[in-house]
């Protein structure tokens, strides 16, 4: 106990707050600059077991903002949730830690989350997202979600009887809007507030389970801003009220497709890259009206407007049957 006295010594965890902790098990979905953050934070307070899932590997370009991953990790190409869990055993052996390299999509993610007392979101898109809540909402489990861009940060809580992640976000942002921290960049400075204020919740969560207030954080590192936004829940949220829970089958469809609101449909087209200058220029031959930007393509044709990624998805508006997305991908793609 003496490596927790400072922990201890304060009352709101004292004696009783750090045996709950040593009793809890939390997920950290993602390891990359909120989970190696979030991570080494509850592996130091002394939560009995952590469980981390990543599916990437150590890259030189994580190093800015990943806290404890070395240039031997990166030079080595270990799978991130791996490197992470030997860096977490070296600081605290008496933690359980269990990596799993894997990404969390489908029912896959409800057997993976079954048994934490709490789930920490460390992704950067939102389709991953949107599971955690599916997964959480079959579950009963609370969550906290997690996000920085630039200089900004966001941290909400989302419990069983409160507001769900898809109270906020009925619908998919915009495509790239999720993973854009390669266009916009990010400080570590924002990304380390983001999970050490994740960590403080999900710590609260443990000890108080039912004093955390649905409320969303919000800050900004660069102009010193920080302020709280209430969270209400939303009567005709598809997730928490209608039951619908999109992102845990496993069917083929919807591993390829969701439904990203009441008029759009994200489609995956496999892993293949595009060649968005290449693809541009055959569908501008076939008479159709595209226009390109540096990270997407958008296409006009049968009376849909499809947005294509270079990573191989496209959003289709116009439609929310995920059938008829893919059958205009189809079309248009000839594939
Ligand atoms: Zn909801």
């Amino acid at each position: 106990m003496e490596r927790y006295s400072r922990q201890i010594a304060f009352p709101c965890v004292g004696k009783d707050g750090q045996a709950k902790l040593g009793e809890s098990k939390v997920t950290v979905v993602g390891c990359g600059a909120l989970g190696t953050v979030a991570a080494e934070l509850l592996v130091r307070g002394g939560v009995g077991s952590v469980q981390i899932v990543d599916r990437d590997i150590v890259e030189l370009s994580n190093l800015q903002r990943q806290f404890l991953y070395t240039e031997r990790d990166a030079a080595e190409r270990l799978p991130k949730a791996l490197a992470l869990a030997a860096h977490l055993k070296a600081i605290n052996s008496s933690v359980e830690i269990h990596p799993v390299v894997t990404e969390l999509t489908g029912s896959k993610a409800v057997s993976l989350l079954r048994g934490s007392t709490v789930v920490l979101d460390a992704t950067d898109n939102y389709v991953t997202r949107f599971t955690i809540n599916d997964a959480c909402l079959e579950l009963k489990l609370p969550w906290v979600y997690g996000g920085a861009l630039g200089s900004r940060g966001m941290t909400a809580t989302f419990q069983d009887h409160g507001a769900c992640f898809r109270c906020l976000f009925s619908e998919l942002p915009a495509l790239g809007a999720g993973d854009s921290c390669e266009l916009e960049g990010v400080l570590a400075s924002a990304t380390a507030i983001v999970a050490a204020l994740q960590v403080a919740a999900v710590m609260k969560l443990i000890i108080e389970p039912n004093t955390m207030q649905g409320c969303a954080l919000e800050f900004d590192v660069w102009k010193g801003s920080f302020h709280t936004i209430p969270l209400e829940r939303d009567d005709r949220c598809p997730a928490c009220k209608e039951g619908q829970r999109l992102f845990l089958a496993d069917d083929g469809l919807s591993q390829t497709s969701f439904v990203c609101g009441r008029n759009s449909v994200l489609v995956r087209a496999g892993c293949a890259e595009l060649d968005l200058a290449k693809l541009a220029r055959v569908l501008a031959a076939k008479g159709l009206e595209v226009r390109q930007t540096k990270f997407s393509l958008r296409v006009e044709a049968l009376e849909r407007e499809i947005v294509l990624f270079a990573d191989g998805r496209a959003l289709v508006n116009g439609t929310s049957d995920a059938q008829e997305a893919r059958r205009v991908c189809n079309a248009v793609l000839g594939s």
